[in-house]
């Protein structure tokens, strides 16, 4: 790979012929056309949030440096953004007057406000712009590995960066798009940012099986994202068609790999519905998100409900009722040591050799509190636990 490094071209320079579309977020063009800031592989603007665009502002009017920005030589004087797109939208939106900064009185200035003077400062800002020439993959390998400032890039959008083509624009036009009128129910089950890739790394999860950078690699070249839409729909009809309605809990969870294991199962929607009502009035369930997969699997996984246990408190009060009517007895204060013939019989345990016990199981409808707690030595308590 060849690399020259540029340190006379001016912000003036970059913004003749700056051309942003307001509809997509990108600034599209600059440079006198020989520059396109924001090739396929490149992420949506994401600095208009009236900080890290004001912050670039700010910069240029301190005289601080920007910061490396990476071109890469597509052809005879054609150049694309590798890195930098982000601020040169900035600065480029600027200059066309889209936003103001604030001075210290609080007081907004857009490009057209600011004097003369300042107005030089930013025109006449020098970058210093690495231009690369090489093989496709050997600049996208390198890509991977540059240090990017501002908003790091997510690994998503690097993934969407090395398999740039046509299919990394359909997903995007499918996933990334806040448009999309399907968006907000799938971000009923998704977590994330769709700007940043979140649904997109999501659904090629889910039909990768977690091996998304295969998966990129072999279809990188279809005209579309058929099959991946297609799984990710079936997943989400699959949630639908199983669970009447919606939870916030249910964002986020691992819904591929549920989709794999138990879409065979035949479900009564009614009762499952039902089911997830009930858990969630259950006070003793602490991990809600849990609910659903122990629903899913038939109610045998307890352990994904993390449901409560007997508090430090309840296990001394417990402890000192049980251990005063062993001793009154002549027993241990382990019942079932207390039933048995071994030598410990007769033996009264400290309170740290035992383990609190639930005398009918949680998910047999005991609760968790003293009327049904017991005491049971370590080893009694992990037999049972084994049941
Ligand atoms: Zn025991």
């Amino acid at each position: 790979m060849k690399t020259t490094l540029l340190t006379d071209l001016t912000v003036d320079d970059i913004c003749r012929g700056f051309v942003y579309n307001e509809l997509e977020g990108k600034g599209l063009f600059g440079w006198d056309g020989k520059l396109v800031i924001q090739p396929e592989y490149q992420r949506n603007y994401i600095y208009a949030d009236g900080k890290k665009d004001v912050a670039v502002i700010d910069s240029l009017l301190k005289g601080y440096p920007l910061g490396l920005i990476y071109f890469v030589k597509v052809g005879d004087d054609r150049y694309e953004v590798l890195d930098g797109q982000q601020r040169i939208t900035s600065f480029g939106r600027f200059v066309r007057g889209k936003f103001p900064v604030v001075d210290v009185e609080g007081m907004p200035h857009y490009f057209d406000g600011l004097n003369a003077e300042e107005q030089e400062r930013i025109l006449g800002s020098k970058l210093t712009i690495y231009v690369c020439e090489g093989a496709e993959t050997e600049i996208k390998e390198w890509f991977k590995t540059i240090n990017i400032a501002g908003v790091p890039l997510v690994e998503q959008e690097l993934l969407n960066a090395i398999y740039s083509g046509p299919f990394v624009t359909a997903a995007k036009e499918v996933f990334s798009n806040s448009g999309n009128s399907e968006m907000q129910k799938w971000k009923c089950y998704v977590a994330g940012d769709e700007q940043r890739q979140k649904i997109l790394e999501t659904a090629l999860k889910w039909v990768s099986g977690g091996e998304v950078q295969d998966y990129m690699g072999r279809h990188r070249f279809d005209k579309d994202c058929r099959e991946l839409k297609t799984y990710f729909t079936s997943v989400i009809d699959w949630i639908d068609g199983v669970f009447k309605g919606v939870k916030d809990e249910m964002c986020g969870l691992e819904w591929g790999r549920l989709y794999e294991t138990y879409r065979k199962t035949a479900y009564n929607p009614e009762k499952v519905w039902q089911r997830v009502e009930e858990l969630y009035g259950d006070e003793f369930v602490t991990d809600r998100r849990g609910i659903f997969e122990y629903v899913l699997g038939g109610e045998k996984e307890a352990r994904l409900l993390n449901v409560r246990v007997f508090s430090d408190k309840e296990k001394k009060q417990v402890y000192a009722r049980q251990t005063a009517d062993a001793e009154k007895c002549g027993v241990s204060n382990c019942p079932l040591c207390a039933v048995g013939h071994e030598a410990s019989a007769k033996r009264i345990w400290k309170i740290g050799e035992m383990d609190a016990d639930h005398v009918t199981a949680w998910s047999k409808g005991g609760a968790t509190d003293i009327s049904n707690c017991q005491m049971l030595c370590k080893t009694h308590n992990r037999a049972k636990g084994n049941r």
